[in-house]
C-alpha cells in the first residue's frame, strides 16, 4: 500500500487527502480556481509538490473520454472541459502517475471499502450537493464501465419537457433536486417577497430552515424535490433489483427533511423492491477525495514513457 494524494474537484472547493496506506496523513480544502481546467491541473500541481505521495487519484464532477485520460462533459463547472488532457498534463507536471475517476464513483468506492455501505455488496449512491450524482455497487464492485460513466442518476428524466440542465438535456433530476437547483427557486421565492439578503445568494440551507420553520412555499419546493428523488430512486432500484441506497454530499442534510416524501414515492414500488434502506454516508466530505486516494494506488500505472 503506498501513499496517494487524492483530489476531489467540486464547483465550489477542491478537497484533498493525502493517504499512506489506510492512514490519512494530511488533508484539506481550496477554493476551485473559477479560470477552467489549465488552471485545476495548475493548482492540484502546485498540491502535489508540496507533499510526498506516489500517485495521484483525481475524482471529476462529470464524465471522462473513454481511456480515462481527458474530461468530456463537466456540466457543473466553468470552464471548457472538453477534451481537456487533465491526466497527461498532471503527469508531465508532477511525473506521477494520475488516475482520474468520477466524483460520485469516487465517493461510493470509499464508503464501500469504509465507510456506510461496508459489508454490503449491492447497493445505489446517491450524492447531493451542487447536482446530483451516482453510482452502483454490484456483487462487491463499483460499477465504472468506459468513461466511468455508470450510475449518473442526476440525468434521469424527472420532469419530462423541464428546464435545461447543465449537461444539455431537460428536466433532469438535478434540475429539480439539485443542490443549485434548490438555492435558485429559493432566490427567487425571496426575490418576489422582496426579503432576499442583498449580501449573499440563497442556500440549499436556507431553503431546509425556512421549510423547518413552517414556510410552505419552502416545503413545497422540498416536497416537489423529494418526490422527483422519490420517483427517480424507484425507477434505478427496480431495473436493478436493489433496496439499499448510501446517500451522501453537501446538501444530504436536506435529505432528512425531504425523506418522507421520498418514501412515499417509493410506497407503490415496495412489491417489486421491497422496504428501501436508506444508510447515511459516514465518511464525511472527504469521501470523494478518499476514494480517488484508494483508487489510484490500486490500479499502478507507469508514468507516461512520454515523460
Ligand atoms: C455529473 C456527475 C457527478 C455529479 C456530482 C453531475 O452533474 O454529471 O458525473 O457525479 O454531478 O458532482
Ligand atoms: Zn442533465
Amino acid at each position: 500500500e503506498g501513499s496517494a494524494l487524492g483530489v476531489d474537484i467540486g464547483g465550489t472547493n477542491i478537497k484533498w487527502v493525502h493517504r499512506a496506506g489506510a492512514v490519512v496523513v494530511a488533508r484539506g480544502t481550496l477554493p476551485t480556481p473559477a479560470a477552467g481546467p489549465a488552471q485545476v491541473a495548475a493548482t492540484i500541481a502546485e498540491l502535489v509538490g508540496a507533499r510526498t505521495a506516489e500517485a495521484i487519484g483525481v475524482a471529476l464532477p462529470g464524465h471522462l473520454s473513454p481511456d480515462l485520460r481527458s474530461t468530456t462533459t463537466i456540466p457543473n463547472i466553468d470552464g471548457e472541459w472538453q477534451g481537456y488532457p487533465l491526466a497527461d498534463t498532471l503527469e508531465r507536471a508532477t511525473a506521477k502517475p494520475v488516475l482520474l475517476m468520477n466524483d460520485a464513483r469516487a465517493f461510493a468506492s470509499a464508503e464501500l471499502a469504509l465507510g456506510s455501505a461496508r459489508g454490503h455488496t449491492d447497493v445505489v449512491f446517491m450524492t447531493m450537493g451542487t447536482g446530483i450524482g451516482g453510482a452502483i455497487a454490484l456483487g462487491g464492485s463499483v460499477l465504472r464501465g468506459p468513461g466511468d460513466r455508470i450510475g449518473e442518476i442526476g440525468h434521469m428524466t424527472a420532469a419530462p419537457g423541464g428546464s435545461r440542465c447543465a449537461c444539455g438535456a431537460r428536466g433532469c433530476l438535478e434540475t429539480v433536486s439539485g443542490g443549485r437547483a434548490l438555492a435558485v427557486a429559493w432566490s427567487r421565492v425571496l426575490a418576489s417577497r422582496g426579503t432576499a439578503d442583498q449580501d449573499r445568494t440563497a442556500t440549499p440551507e436556507d431553503l431546509v430552515r425556512a421549510a423547518q420553520s413552517g414556510d410552505t412555499t419552502a416545503r413545497e419546493i422540498l416536497d416537489t424535490a423529494a418526490t422527483a428523488v422519490g420517483t427517480v430512486l424507484g425507477s434505478v432500484l427496480t431495473q436493478l433489483g436493489l433496496s439499499t441506497v448510501v446517500v451522501g454530499g453537501g446538501v444530504a442534510p436536506a435529505f432528512g427533511v425531504m425523506r418522507p416524501a421520498v418514501e412515499l414515492a417509493l410506497r407503490d414500488r415496495r412489491r417489486l423492491i421491497g422496504p428501501v434502506t436508506f444508510l447515511a454516508a459516514a465518511l464525511g466530505p472527504y469521501a470523494g477525495a478518499m476514494g480517488a486516494a484508494l483508487n489510484a494506488t490500486a490500479q499502478p500505472r507507469a508514468v507516461a514513457s512520454a515523460l
